[in-house]
């Protein structure tokens, strides 16, 4: 799950992060307001979505007095903001006002959960600002890789030599190796598996301050952590992962117009795997789990219905705990309780085959089914192919 930039800073300084003082607006006059309430003479206008790339796509904006404020927020307000990592554009209704930063260097810092290592990793480089594969690309020799030995954490003295390396001077690596352990401590507390500080800031006065931050959480852990759970802002997130994650069903949304729904996550993907071979595009990545029963079948074809743009839906069910009279069982329920008007092919292998095959043959339905994973990918793509309007 992700957060809100806001939202990150509040909890990294809790963990005595420096960040800049700001508030939360839900409108332009709010906006305005804050920025009188914050005193100062320059404020920088931040649309709140669940991106980064906001400052090269307008979403951030330094102002000089409350009217540019008002003006930045009434831009942004409402407004789909399009940024490189997020194409289809996301949606614009907090806005964050916070009191300008005097910029003199920018640096990077993240802390990611490193899973080759089964660690945590620190990444870090002199040069901020930029997306952290862009300056992987410009200077690979600058970014600085550093894994937390978990039995430990991050000693100060890893943590100075880090800071070393980010070229900070002597009266700087202090400051940065106590940010540096809290970021570290905010991580591991709070179950995240990305902590992303870009830029990290030293002011023209030689302080610290994470200007921008970013942070993921760990969706399995999110349950012993009300506080970051409360955080969830459903309208960032694609709608059809929303729903299906609120039904406990693992679901990842494509581009492509077949529906899949299919138990475990190797044959998933082996079967995303045929339907390109087969010259088909899958619309989402559903895996059903591990004994299935015909209400969680049901839940599926909901969650695969619910994207308009399948015109296709492919079952492919190798059981081995799960049983394909339970499946067969579901598959007739769902015919029964929804509209489904678009073909469906079905492939079922394994535990009470025979069973399964027999209750989708009594059942009359218009259902077309395949022997081998190969020949349903074939007859899903032909069907959509059939499907698309001339
Ligand atoms: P992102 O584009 O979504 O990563 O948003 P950031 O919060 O990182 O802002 C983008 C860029 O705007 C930063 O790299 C800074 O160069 C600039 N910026 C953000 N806040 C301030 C500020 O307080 N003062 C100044 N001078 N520049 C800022
Ligand atoms: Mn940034």
């Amino acid at each position: 799950m992700d957060v809100h930039e806001y939202q990150a800073k509040e909890l990294l300084a809790r963990y005595g992060i420096p960040v800049p003082r700001g508030g939360l607006a839900y409108s332009p006059e709010q906006a305005s307001y804050r920025c009188t309430e914050l005193g100062g003479d320059a404020w920088v206008v931040k649309a709140q979505v669940h991106s980064g790339g906001r400052g090269e796509a307008g979403g951030v904006r330094v102002c000089r007095s409350d009217h540019e404020v008002l003006d930045a927020a009434n831009e942004l307000f409402g407004r789909r903001l399009v940024t490189r990592q997020a194409p289809g554009g996301k949606l614009v209704y907090r806005i964050y006002v916070e009191e300008a930063t005097d910029i003199a260097r920018e640096l990077y810092l993240a802390l990611v959960l490193d899973r080759a290592s089964e660690k945590i990793l620190v990444i870090a480089s002199p040069d901020g600002g930029m997306e952290i594969e862009e300056l992987a690309e410009r200077a690979p020799e600058a970014v600085i890789r550093s894994v937390v030995e978990p039995a430990v954490g991050l000693t100060p003295f890893q943590a100075r030599e880090i800071a070393f390396a980010m070229g900070l001077d002597a009266g700087q690596i202090a400051q940065a190796s106590k940010l540096f352990q809290g970021a570290y401590r905010a991580f591991r507390d709070l179950d995240a598996t990305l902590l992303e500080i870009n830029p990290l800031v030293v002011t023209g006065d030689g302080e610290l301050v994470a200007v921008d931050a970013k942070m993921s959480f760990d969706d399995n852990a999110l349950f012993r952590h009300p506080e970051v759970s409360e955080l969830r802002d459903r309208s960032q997130e694609d709608a059809r992962e929303s729903h299906a994650a609120d039904r406990g069903l693992a679901y990842v949304g494509l581009d492509g117009d077949i529906g899949c729904m299919i138990n475990g996550a190797g044959l998933a993907m082996a079967t995303m795997d045929m339907i390109e071979l087969a010259g088909g595009e899958p619309a989402n990545f559903l895996d059903i789990g591990g004994g299935a029963s015909p209400e969680r079948v049901l839940k599926a074809f909901r969650a695969v219905l619910n994207d308009k743009a399948v015109r296709v839906m492919l079952i492919n069910i190798f059981a081995g705990i799960n049983r394909c009279d339970w499946v067969a069982k579901g598959i007739v329920a769902a015919f029964e309780e929804i509209d489904v008007s678009i073909p469906v092919v079905v492939r079922l292998a394994g535990t009470h085959v025979e069973e399964g095959r027999r209750i989708l043959r009594e059942s009359g339905l218009p259902i077309v089914t395949a022997d081998s994973l190969s020949e349903a990918a074939r007859e899903a793509v032909a069907a959509s192919r059939a499907a698309v309007p001339a």
